[in-house]
């Protein structure tokens, strides 16, 4: 039975890519990047407004084809990051000319949001016209982003606790000439910082991150405020400022830092913060420190889904608007103290990066509740309760019956036959196979039920039959890992969007929760983007044989990638970089395939290792055939075999035909 209707959409009648694009809700997330083509194929159109279109579908076929792909793979359009650049630069540079502003946006981009090299290189790269400089916050990062410090103004703001070679290296690049800004998180990294400052004779130049009293919003709210782990107190900041004021050093204080934490979900809460660290930021100007950078942290949010009301990952404003509310107030406090406007620094990095990758996953099967063939009948000699269970099967069939009293029935009745069976079953009266028929007999009542609920089209609906629902949901199994590559759907309950990403001129008839390849009972999505905060099945078509059937997971580009996690020794999955060129075929190159990880690599992590691994397999096999247990040619096939896996994919590997 493929014609489920679901109950949380209404039904429609013409079915096509509208519809489709309605039914997974791209329309709110989609940042106009991604929309479905009258093929039914997911198509990306990396510069919104430009008419280049590439079609994610034929990706994923050419990468089958030439480029003998494992599945899953991550799909980078690195046009999209270019195009997330100059969307961000242009809402600051709008909302400053709107506000007449008096001085320039300089964002940089947080590399631990996503540190791989193409995609840092490509953000600075089109960032360039803009000066989009760079944040880090860990010494591995410090020492990736100070080598791309490439132009004498490229920005560098360090945040995170800082040792003393962390420091020394930062001192060091400012007596290159660099533009690189330490952030004080503490009262004893300032000391730190000065007395190595006059032991390499450089006068250091340097920002600090405030403790505000507004905190922030969201998940990570207490990222701000005064329950905050970074920052310092304001007794703290006019600590320093009397101390340089002594030294005669007011100018090596440049920058003022909040950061509220990740995907702000209120536009007030930023609001406010933002007028605090001004009030701020003026009064120490008034004091005689000519601060030249206000910046005001990453947090700038990205809708995974619509703003929904009930959902706690929502965002209630847009680019423009954020960028506007950053600007405005600002201006609104310098100007009423009559101070001149400060360079506006901002740190997004979600907004930058989570709209660029794509994950395809390959399904690998589908489980759904074994029924009975359409035309069964049962024969004399099968057992009672099997015979009941018909019984019940054929009556809930007939036209008539589609009262909720009579369904309930029906239901009870089959819920107490199937107690009855396993009964029997324990007592040795009931065959194996007979118990077999019992349950597919009881899923064919339950699945009939249930579409005789669909049918009624109400919400009064007895609580029993309402849950029905959630028994008949099929399980897709997915080859992934949740913890390598969704890690924050896990961790946080972050909901991302899922769907296929080809048969969309088709409308999807199953509903599936999605199940990886972890031995781990919650290496499993049940939770996607929706208006019904109670929705926990995805709309799926139901698998043709022979056919590979794809779903993409998408706006995968922020903090996924990095923070995946290695359960199950799955490791990381391998990338491709897509860019669009009009001048291809198809109207996109794909650059370059890295590799996932492979079992060797992952069996490294934790300390096995080749040769020990073969030696102990070797002597295992060795002894088989000293013990004439074994044909020695035999043995040396098995110990091919397992030495091959080494470089093995750790996922599944798909090779149909
Ligand atoms: C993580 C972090 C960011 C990035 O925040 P997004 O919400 O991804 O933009 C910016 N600044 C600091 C200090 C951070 O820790």
């Amino acid at each position: 039975m493929d014609t489920i209707v679901d109950r949380t959409q209404e039904t429609e009648t013409d079915w096509g890519s509208e519809v489709a694009e309605e039914r997974y809700l791209m329309p709110s997330w989609s940042g106009g990047f991604f929309s479905v083509g009258q093929n039914g194929h997911v198509i990306v159109t990396p510069t919104p407004g430009v008419d280049q279109h590439i079609d994610l579908r034929h990706v994923v076929e050419r990468l089958e084809r030439e480029q003998d792909a494992t599945f899953p793979i991550v799909i980078r359009f690195q046009d999209i990051l270019a195009s997330r650049v100059r969307q961000l630069n242009e809402a600051f540079a709008d909302a400053r000319e709107l506000a007449e502003y008096g001085n320039r946006y300089n964002g940089v981009y947080p590399i631990k949001v996503n540190q791989l090299h193409e995609v840092v290189e490509e953000l600075l790269e089109a960032g360039k016209p803009y000066g989009l400089g760079l944040e880090c916050g860990s010494k591995a990062e410090l020492v990736a982003a100070v080598a791309h410090l490439d132009d004498d103004e490229r920005l560098l703001i360090c945040n995170g606790y800082k040792d003393e070679s962390m420091l020394r290296l930062i001192l060091s690049m400012q007596s290159l000439g660099k533009n690189v800004i330490p952030v004080v998180e503490k009262y004893g990294e300032f000391e730190m910082l000065f007395s190595l400052g006059e032991e390499l004779a450089v006068k250091p130049k340097f920002g600090l991150r405030v403790r505000l009293a507004t905190s922030g919003s969201g998940k990570w709210a207490d990222s701000g405020g005064d329950v905050a782990k970074f920052g310092v107190s304001i007794a703290d900041l006019m600590r320093i400022v009397d101390l340089l004021q002594e030294r005669g050093m007011d100018d090596s204080f440049r920058l003022l830092h909040f950061h509220l934490g990740s995907q702000i979900t209120d536009i007030q809460v930023l609001k406010s913060a933002v007028r605090e660290i001004s009030h701020i930021y003026a009064r120490l100007y008034k004091l005689g420190i000519p601060i030249s950078h206000l910046d005001v942290g990453g947090g700038l949010g990205v809708n995974y889904s619509a703003n929904f009301s009930y959902s706690d990952q929502a965002i209630n404003y847009s680019l423009q608007e954020y960028a506007n509310a950053v600007v405005y107030s600002i201006k609104e406090v310098c100007d009423i103290a009559d101070v001149p406007h400060p360079i506006i620094v901002s740190e997004s990095g979600r907004a930058l990066t989570a709209h660029h990758s794509v994950l395809v996953v390959d399904v690998q099967g589908a489980y759904r509740k074994d029924e009975i063939e359409p035309d069964f009948k049962v024969a004399e000699s099968d057992h009672h309760v099997v015979r009941g269970l018909y019984n019940t099967w054929k009556w809930v069939s007939e036209e008539g019956t589609s009262e909720f009293p009579e369904l309930l029935e029906a239901y009870h009745d089959t819920v107490e036959k199937r107690a009855q069976a396993d009964a029997e079953f324990s007592l040795g009266y009931l065959s194996l196979q007979q118990k077999a028929l019992a349950e597919r007999l009881f899923w064919s009542v339950c699945q009939k039920i249930n579409e005789k609920v669909y049918a009624t089209d109400t919400d009064q609906l007895p609580a029993e039959l309402d849950l029905l629902d959630d028994l008949l949901i099929d399980q897709y199994l997915c080859n992934f890992s949740i913890f390598q590559s969704i890690l924050d759907y896990w961790a946080i309950g972050q909901r991302f969007p899922i769907m296929p990403i080809d048969r969309l001129d088709e409308e999807p008839t199953r509903r599936a929760v999605l199940v990886d390849l972890t031995c781990d009972s919650d290496g499993k999505v049940n939770r996607f983007i929706s208006g019904d905060p109670e929705k926990d099945f995805l709309e799926v078509h139901a698998l043709r044989a022979g056919e590979q059937y794809y779903l993409g997971f998408f706006l995968m580009g922020a903090y996924q990638d990095i923070m995946g996690d290695t359960h199950n020794l799955f490791g990381r999955v391998p990338e491709v970089h897509v860019y669009a060129d009009s001048e291809e075929e198809d109207g996109y190159y794909i650059e370059k395939l890295i590799p996932g990880a492979t079992v060797e690599e992952m069996l490294a992590t934790v300390q096995y290792f080749p040769n020990d691994l073969h030696r102990r397999m070797n002597e295992m096999i060795r002894q088989k055939t000293q013990a004439g247990e074994l044909r020695p040619k035999v043995g040396i096939g098995i110990l091919d075999q397992y030495k091959k896996m080494f470089s093995d994919i750790t996922y599944y590997r798909n090779r149909r035909g």
